[in-house]
């Protein structure tokens, strides 16, 4: 049997502005990229993938990887935010930082507490409660004492009030 495996295979990216607009005139995407924003934003490509997952961005080249499952079906306010955490982690990559520092837990990497810090103001100028934040800070594969640090971290009530 003699079988052929080529190896070519190139990455299916879009240009990130065909999929999300009117992202430069966002204050917080502003204060992510200050005057780069445009420049920024029209260079980004998206990848998309088909598997149940959230969004990242590759540690190789910064472009932004997004399940499409989640884009097609996930709450809009949660992919809303999301896109502003990532864009956090993209002006990260461009500043040259490491974005997956494992001598860190996930909930206590500074890249992440970064990109969340930004996120969830964001949250808060749209005018969500601590609650729906919580929610949405809440992902199955964080664990309780994960996401209590995290909300912790971030300022957020972690509890129900009585
Ligand atoms: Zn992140």
């Amino acid at each position: 049997m003699k079988v052929k495996i080529r190896r070519n295979a190139k990455l299916t990216t879009h240009p990130f502005t065909d999929y999300f607009k009117n992202f430069e005139k966002v204050e917080a995407v502003r204060r992510i990229f200050g005057e780069k924003t445009e420049e920024v934003l029209r260079n980004l490509r998206v990848e998309f993938f088909g598997r149940k997952s959230y969004m990242g961005v590759s540690d190789d080249d910064g472009h932004l990887l997004i399940s499409a499952y989640y884009l097609n079906n996930g709450d809009l306010i949660d992919i809303y935010l999301d896109i502003i955490h990532e864009l956090v982690h993209v002006k990260q990559f461009l500043e040259g930082k490491k974005l997956f520092d494992h001598n860190y837990s996930y909930v206590e990497r500074p890249t992440e507490v970064e990109a969340y810090c930004a996120a969830v103001e964001e949250a808060r100028r749209l005018g969500l409660s601590d609650e729906r934040i919580l929610e949405y800070l809440k992902t199955e594969w964080m664990s309780d004492a994960d996401l209590k640090r995290l909300a912790e971290t971030l300022n957020i009530k972690s509890h129900k009030s009585e």
